[in-house]
């Protein structure tokens, strides 16, 4: 029932009258309606959101003064959600009267989170309303990372960058620029700036999440991410929990339960019983990194057991290939044997020996996916992909069952990515910049499916290059990446990193050793457009900056959304259309005509006018739009910024690779005898299945590529069809004589976000600590119990962390959550108080470093009444920063479970301690350096061409793309 009786103390309460009696008889003339409702009649009245139509007027109690009725009444505004990738639809609630946001909730309109969010969504406004924000452009005093600063204008900021960006552009030094980004969030966006200066100044964290997982993926069918149709699937099989309690964590997992609630079962392989995993059907706690050998298995069972799906393993794979590859009569039955054949080692029992999953849970498991044939969906983003060397394996040995299943592209199956999202045309598209910058891109990774961002420092350690303008934007890496001691050193030196720029709506640890601190946007208070995969589906949302629409809307516009935003709080988009054109005030660097108007010619672009160039070519926007009630030149943009979000499609966007290349493509084009590729002035558009000409996959074979000859072509054979590969941290190599585990460190908690949930108060009040997980049974080995220290040994140094006793860890197994642990030393700004500890750091001039907690979290005085009442005191322990580099030498992926050595502290140890030394942090990356086997590939080419590769400079023969001097030395 919708009612509840009272509790004896909420009784007994109600009777002193400190809260009001809210069970008296007819105390609400609702209350007594309310009983004769069901749960699912109440459940379905909080599905009731306000109207659009009534979205400008909207009326409602207000909450904190209750039982007294007063009303407030809102305009509300949609924009997406920032606190992960999926971008959910938002509501901001901002009150009429005093145009203040006052809360967020779901947007019902957005397609991907059907007006749901998970935590993180509603505290978006403990972001916008937290006391430590930066409210003002911030240029450094003194020293770098002395930690003063003086407030600057925006024009002084912005002329000093453009001056110094302008110089090393016309002195050829383009490769000194450089933009590195932690979470993106607008579609192009950035191609269109960084390629519109003719830089390849792009610089991701995806090689510390997750290019492992897209490089497994990448070399089966051209495409680097997985789109499960979970709400249509009988089997569901996620390799660990970290998407679905982190990543895509709302519209995937309200899908998985959609697909259980219609009779799905789940499966989850990991370590450790996280939230998914509870909810499983099954739960497969593998000893980390052999997750491929228990897929292997699982391959060999539906081979065997001819569980397969012939017709597309025999269409949709270049099995013919593999044959002539091992001198075998091309016929299809030949294919299945020797396929048994090269997996006849991965008996369920040999599994089990690998990872500890009983066998006969893989049969039942296999059999289950055999019986789900297309309607398997499977996922594997970072975890597994993105901790193990080979890690890159599990992805394309996942991806291989969805092969032999038929399920890849299939309703309920997997598709990939890119069918399930829009990608925008943008005004005046830059050519392709024709500089290959290999301090991103360096010949040692040529197969790296991102830059190689993680070993930047390194790089500029050794000399390899120099950073003359630097932009790290929502980018933390002193406290992100493995190593965070190498880093900054490196941005402590002038050196190394001329002018580095922190983009930042909030102060980390990275900003504290940045030359301008300059606030950016919170999600309510930017643009960016978004789509992602998150079901059979395609849609796009349009974050806006609330204030500024509101405004709008009251018939006050601003120009520029920092006159909207609290302080001078601006946003990226605005901030890099004004610095383009301050580089190139006179258009004779030919930059400034990419950031022209499409519509006012040789006048800056505004951006509504980037927006609505955009909106008005997606298909049939402009006529819903106009059905709407819209009308003139903006009518697409004015239907975005009413209601955040359009469905371009509902789920018709299965078997892709089946569409028919259109007959006035296929004129003049040849079909390649040998594999039925079909090409057209030199390019590959397609190809032939049983007779018809059709779009395929875009590989080399237009097929899955179970045989992978670029494997081959760049040098690492062994890995031409799928396998398994031992990870770094097997149990071969560890010696638990000397108390070695492996260390799990790459969960988070469902409730936060890398480093930037710090200034969440809500987000932080539900988790504030990570201790190590330990399985009772490794705890009465070493006499630990909860809350005991344990001293955490990496290969280049220590951290100090309490132990967390429970059995939802694999016994042999430990793991630390990362997002906790965050620091600011005393002369640090202070900032993110809700988590963050007072640390002193100290270093001995050769390469020691030591970090020391000074004091926990403590309540403090501000205009938020809550941060007086903070009860938690524990900031965690910040693990990252005592992890070397791991890069993986095929798929560049940091591999980032650790081999730890695990002891007793000492006396004089204490909570928090940490020790590096980044002398040996730097002998590390040379000796994984080493692993590698450098480019070029063939014709002197740095990458396979049909590799995508971000921000992909042209690609004419000779020109940057291409090693010339290696081709002439060969
Ligand atoms: S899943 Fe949560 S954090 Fe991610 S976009 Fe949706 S509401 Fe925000």
């Amino acid at each position: 029932m919708g009612y509840k009786k009272p509790s004896f103390i909420e009784g007994i309460a109600e009777k002193l009258g400190i809260i009001p009696n809210l069970h008296k008889d007819n105390y609400q003339e609702f209350d007594g309606d309310m009983r004769q409702f069901s749960d699912e009649e109440v459940a379905k009245m909080y599905e009731n959101f306000p109207p659009p139509e009534k979205w400008d007027n909207w009326v409602e109690y207000n909450p904190k003064v209750w039982p007294k009725k007063e009303k407030t009444t809102y305009q509300i505004v949609p924009t997406t959600c920032f606190n992960c990738e999926s971008a959910c639809g938002l509501t901001a609630f901002i009150n009429k009267e005093t145009q203040e946001v006052v809360k967020f909730e779901g947007n019902p309109q957005h397609p991907g989170s059907r007006g749901r969010n998970c935590a993180k969504g509603p505290a978006t406004i403990n972001q916008i309303t937290d006391p430590d924000r930066i409210l003002y452009p911030l240029k450094r005093k003194g020293k770098r990372g002395d930690g003063e600063w003086e407030r600057i204008s925006w024009n002084e900021a912005l002329d000093t960058i453009a001056a110094r960006i302008r110089k090393a552009i016309k002195e050829d030094r383009r490769n000194e620029i450089a933009y590195h980004v932690g979470r993106p969030g607008h579609e192009k966006f950035m191609n269109w700036i960084l390629q519109g200066w003719g830089i390849d100044g792009h610089n991701s964290h995806t090689n510390i999440c997750s290019s492992g997982a897209r490089f497994g993926y990448n070399i089966w069918y051209g495409y680097d991410r997985p789109s499960p149709d979970h709400a249509e699937a009988k089997f569901i099989l996620l390799i660990s929990a970290h998407l679905e309690s982190g990543h895509y964590f709302n519209p995937h997992a309200q899908r998985i339960i959609e697909g259980k609630m219609k009779g799905a079962k789940l499966a989850t392989m990991d370590p450790r019983l996280s939230n998914t995993a509870s909810m499983s059907d099954y739960w497969m706690p593998s000893y980390p990194g052999t997750e491929a050998a228990v897929l292997l298995a699982m391959a060999l069972i539906i081979l065997e057991e001819g569980l397969y799906n012939r017709d597309y393993l025999e269409n949709w794979t270049n099995w013919q290939d593999y044959l002539k590859s091992k001198n075998v009569e091309i016929k299809f039955e030949n294919y299945i044997s020797e396929m048994i054949k090269e997996y006849k080692e991965f008996t369920p029992e040999f599994a089990e020996k690998e990872s500890g999953v009983k066998a006969e849970m893989i049969v039942e498991i296999a059999h289950k996916i055999g019986e789900a044939g297309e309607r398997f969906a499977s996922h594997n983003w970072r975890s597994a992909g993105a901790s193990n060397l080979g890690g890159w394996a599990v992805a394309r040995c996942l991806h291989f069952l969805s092969v032999l299943t038929g399920a890849v592209g299939a309703k309920g199956g997997t598709s990939p990515n890119s069918w399930n999202k829009f990608s925008p045309t943008q005004p005046n598209p830059p050519a392709p910049q024709k500089v290959w910058n290999e301090l991103h891109f360096p010949k040692e990774y040529p197969l790296a499916f991102f830059e190689m961002s993680q070993l930047l420092p390194h790089f500029l350690k050794e000399g390899r290059g120099y950073m003359d303008v630097y932009f790290s934007r929502v980018f933390n890496p002193i406290w992100t990446y493995p190593d965070g001691f190498t880093w900054m050193e490196m941005f402590m030196r002038e050196d190394k990193f001329g002018l580095h720029t922190a983009l930042t709506p909030t102060w980390n640890e990275t900003a504290f050793y940045a030359d301008f601190v300059l606030p950016m946007g919170l999600a309510s208070e930017r643009h960016d457009i978004n789509s992602y995969a998150t079901h059979g589906g395609t849609w796009v949302a349009f974050r806006q900056p609330v204030l500024r629409e509101a405004a709008r809307r009251n018939g006050n516009p601003v120009e520029y959304t920092y006159q909207a935003n609290p302080g001078e709080v601006w946003e990226e988009d605005e901030f890099w259309i004004e610095l383009s054109w301050r580089i190139d005030p006179d258009g004779s660097m030919g930059i400034r005509k990419t950031f022209e108007s499409p519509y006012r010619p040789g006048e800056k672009i505004t951006v509504d006018e980037y927006y609505q160039y955009i909106f008005e070519r997606i298909d049939g926007l402009t006529n819903k739009a106009e059905a709407d009630g819209f009308t003139g030149q903006f009518a697409a943009l004015e239907y975005m910024k009413k209601y955040g979000a359009y469905e371009i499609e509902a789920g018709e966007s299965y078997n892709m690779n089946e569409r028919p290349v259109s007959e006035d493509k296929l004129k003049g084009s040849v079909v390649d005898p040998d594999n039925g590729v079909i090409r057209k002035d030199g390019k590959d558009i397609g190809v032939m299945v049983n007779g018809k000409a059709v779009v395929g996959f875009p590989t080399p074979s237009r097929k899955n590529e179970f045989y992978s000859q670029t494997m081959i072509d760049w040098k690492w054979p062994e890995y031409a069809i799928p396998q398994y590969i031992k990870s770094h941290i097997h149990n071969d190599v560890l010696d638990k004589s000397k108390g070695e585990y492996v260390l799990v460190p790459t969960f988070r908690l469902p409730t936060l976000i890398h480093s930037r949930s710090g200034n969440a108060k809500w987000l932080v009040e539900i988790s504030n600590r990570n201790p190590i997980w330990m399985h009772p049974d490794d705890a009465k080995k070493w006499g630990f119990k909860t809350g005991d220290l344990v001293k955490m040994n990496t290969d280049i140094g220590y951290f100090i962390d309490k132990v967390w006793v429970t059995q939802s860890m694999k016994p042999g197994v430990v793991a630390c959550s990362h997002h906790i642990g965050r620091w600011r030393r005393p002369q640090d700004k202070i900032g993110n108080r809700w988590a963050t500890n007072t640390v002193k750091i100290v270093n001995d001039g050769n390469g020691g470093w030591k970090m020391n907690t000074m004091s926990g979290i403590k309540p403090f005085e501000s205009k938020d009444k809550d941060s007086k009442r903070i009860f938690w005191k524990d900031g965690g322990v910040h693990q990252n920063i005592t992890h070397a580099v791991h890069p993986d030498p095929i798929s560049g992926m940091h591999t980032w479970h650790q081999r730890v050595r695990i002891e007793k502290p000492t006396a004089d140890e204490n909570y928090g301690d940490i020790f590096v030394d980044t002398n040996k942090s730097h002998e590390i990356y040379k000796e994984w350096l080493a692993m590698t086997r450098p480019a070029p590939g063939p014709n002197g080419e740095r990458r396979p061409l049909w590799f995508k590769r971000a921000f992909t400079p042209d690609k004419t023969e000779g020109g940057c793309y291409y090693i010339t001097d290696d081709k002439k030395e060969k």
